[in-house]
């Protein structure tokens, strides 16, 4: 086993920090979550330093057995200089060169990808992916992220803008995105969008069944609420629900004629609510595919779940090793 070595990494989230030690065998040696509403960098990078040299220690290792380490943020960031330039939920944090203090304060070489691709390098190197050499990995939360491997590799682009998935135009003139532009992926199957939308179409419905599903708080209707109306057979939910997974179908049907995948991996929706969501996505599929690249892919939920931010960074610094060998 001499050939197994370790990398620390760190899931820089808008409210939350995740921190893992992980082995290139796919295992997690250790792990630390930290609070990250509101602060200063300042404050945080510090602890970023002890906490992962305390993780090191821990696991009865020292630093010079860790080869890399790999940063997971959001955009709007710079990932070849490795700086979060104005992370939309910490407003505090402004043009900070993470890697470059990272890199410093622990010695060791570091990486730095945006939070979407660091998923998907997450499910590829521990989850759902591995044994993969073409697989899409779909984020399914408040918005709708994407990381894409093809031919063994994390496709970036020109500017690191690819797997922007959650925009792609599916409507033409359609709803209006957070992006700008009109009619996207996420505006109508992305979590905040969908819930917004609920909102709006049932504010003059104060007896509506899914505002008491809500308790009786129409701003409190979001994904969870809808599910809970579908399952009870709520006529406008069973509707919503339907258009929503025919237009999933849409969108993964554009990704499997485009990759050829030989997995489509979905986050949070899909292991949440299940085959509620993935069956009649499956049955709409063929209206978008051939069905050569529909047998060729296979449909699952995320493996790693709740816990994918301790594998995140982690995983980026595995990938920036393999892609350096
Ligand atoms: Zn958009």
């Amino acid at each position: 086993m001499s050939d197994v070595f370790h990398v620390l990494g760190y899931d820089v989230g808008g409210t939350k920090l995740a921190i893992g030690l992980a082995s290139s065998d796919g295992r997690i040696l250790g792990k630390a979550r930290l609070d990250n509403k509101d602060t200063h960098p300042d404050d945080i990078l510090p602890q970023l330093v002890t906490i992962g040299r305390k993780m090191v220690a821990d696991a009865g290792l020292s630093m010079s057995d860790i080869r890399a380490f790999g940063i997971s943020a959001p955009y709007p960031a710079d990932p070849v200089n490795g700086v979060m330039t104005r992370p939309t939920n910490n407003p505090k944090w402004r043009n900070v060169p993470i890697r470059r203090y990272l890199e410093e304060a622990l010695g060791i070489p570091g990486t730095f990808e945006n939070d979407a691709n660091c998923a998907a390098l997450a499910e590829w190197f521990f989850g759902a992916g591995r044994g993969c050499e073409d697989f899409i990995y779909l984020t399914m939360s408040t918005g709708i992220g994407g990381g894409i491997i093809a031919a063994n590799r994390l496709v970036r682009g020109r500017g690191f803008y690819a797997g922007e998935i959650g925009h792609v135009v599916i409507e033409r003139d359609g709803i209006e995105c957070a992006c700008g532009l009109r009619g996207c992926y996420e505006a109508y199957c992305g979590g905040r969008a969908i819930a917004q939308r609920i909102q709006r179409e049932l504010r003059d419905c104060p007896n509506h069944p899914m505002i008491q599903l809500a308790g009786g708080r129409l701003e409190d209707i979001d994904m969870i609420v809808l599910e809970k109306a579908v399952r009870a057979g709520d006529e406008y939910a069973v509707k919503f629900w339907d258009d929503m997974c025919r237009r999933n179908a849409q969108a993964f049907g554009f990704l499997l004629n485009t990759f050829n995948p030989a997995r489509l991996v979905l986050g949070t929706f899909a292991w949440a609510a299940g085959d509620l969501f993935l069956e009649p996505i499956r049955r709409y599929l063929p209206q978008y595919a051939w069905s050569q690249t529909i047998a060729d892919c296979e449909l699952v939920p995320s493996e790693l779940r709740r816990d994918i931010g301790y594998y995140a960074g982690a995983a980026a610094a595995l990938n920036y090793l393999k892609e350096r060998n």
